[in-house]
């Protein structure tokens, strides 16, 4: 199959920077990608280069496996939401979505009908006279979303669109952007720096770092088996720790950290050489807790202490455990369990699998 959109080796060097170092990727037909990284990691750079504001210095864009190298913007079956969302005020919700329309030369009727029947299908029925600064917010996205879905384009990119949204609604659209790409099954290429936003919504991910992709996957992917120290500790919350691998056996080592503490872990795709420096990440969710130290036998890694601090978090609580030896770890604790009610101070044992544990070289 064809995929929809496609980047090979794209390039892109400023005069002082190369933003874009030789990205190749490709986008299924109806799915939802995102890329997602810190601030200043290159992602404008490449939704730049896809909507032909910005020529690459090297690669190519194909869109259904047409080349879009020297294709002027207006002719690329691409179209974009930018986070300011760029809706004319001064016009109607009528005349903002058939804008586009109205300029490719389409007679009025054939107008009217088409905005008719995007409005209904992004759920705002019957809204074309109204003015924007009387919509929502989340009104006011969906509007967006229309005015560029109505053109059919192949490819729709969006840029950080919830990010001058509150919270609470950040959460509903989050939902409603997945149904709307769903109910237009049409590809949605999104860039974020939000982890949430990414996790929730897509269909694959790529994790983007000075220019290039870590690491392409489902949120799952992601989140569970992480291929860099970089993925690791970008996505989702870890505790993490750096020191020396003190055995090495297999897949298995152990590693000294640098407050003393001996930790197991399983390393991904070989071992790591003894003397060597590394990284382990451990999610506070693969801790386990209980009163009696005997409870956690089966763990290649077990640490006695006290609770040092709770963090309340509606659904779960997070505690910090304090080990005898003063190393602080990050508990998720279910809100129903046996450890909901847990005091600070309260004498606790904890555990963890090696196996839960995403291990990396932290050699320079
Ligand atoms: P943010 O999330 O903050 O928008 P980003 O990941 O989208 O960041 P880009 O805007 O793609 O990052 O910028 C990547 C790098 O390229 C940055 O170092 C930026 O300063 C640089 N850059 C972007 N546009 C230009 C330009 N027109 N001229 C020179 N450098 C640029």
């Amino acid at each position: 199959m064809i995929p929809d959109l496609e980047c090979q080796s794209l390039t892109k060097s400023f005069t002082e920077t190369t933003a874009v170092k030789g990205v190749s990727f490709s986008v299924a037909p109806g799915s939802f990608f995102s890329i997602l990284g810190p601030s200043g990691c290159g992602k404008t750079t490449i939704m730049r280069m896809i909507a032909g504001f910005l020529e690459p210095t090297g690669g190519d864009i194909r869109i259904k496996g047409k080349s879009m190298l020297n294709v002027p913007p207006n002719k690329r079956p691409v179209n974009m939401v930018f986070q300011h969302l760029a809706l004319f005020p001064m016009m109607n919700i009528a005349e903002n979505i058939g804008y586009g329309l109205r300029r490719v030369g389409l007679p009025k009727a054939e107008i009217t009908r088409k905005v008719g029947e995007v409005l209904d299908r992004v759920g705002l029925p019957g809204i074309e006279n109204r003015k924007i600064d009387e919509l929502s917010g989340g009104q006011k996205q969906r509007v967006a979303i229309a005015r560029c879905m109505v053109l059919e384009p192949d490819v729709l990119l969006l840029d950080e669109p919830l990010g001058a949204l509150d919270l609470k609604l950040r959460e509903r659209m989050k939902i409603e952007l997945k149904s709307l790409q769903a109910a237009f099954d049409t590809t949605f290429v999104y860039i974020t720096h939000d982890q949430s936003e990414a996790l929730v919504m897509s269909d694959q991910i790529a994790v983007m770092n000075e220019g290039q992709f870590e690491q392409v996957g489902t949120a799952r992917d992601l989140y569970y088996r992480p291929q860099s120290a970089f993925v690791a500790g970008f996505v989702g919350d870890s505790n993490r720790w750096t020191g020396t691998v003190e055995q090495a056996e297999g897949n298995r080592i152990a590693l000294r950290t640098q407050d003393g503490m001996l930790i197991t872990s399983a390393t991904q795709g070989g071992s790591l050489p003894t003397g060597s420096m590394a990284e382990i990440f451990l999610r506070p969710e693969a801790v386990r807790v209980a009163h009696d130290a005997a409870d956690l036998a089966r763990f290649d890694n077990r640490l006695s202490g006290e609770v040092s601090s709770l963090l309340f978090n509606g659904a779960a609580s997070r505690i910090l455990v304090r080990g005898d030896t003063g190393q602080q770890i990050e508990v998720t604790l279910p809100q129903s369990g046996e450890f909901a009610s847990l005091a600070k101070g309260a004498p606790v044992h904890i555990g963890w699998a090696g196996e839960q544990t995403a291990c990396f070289s932290a050699e320079p």
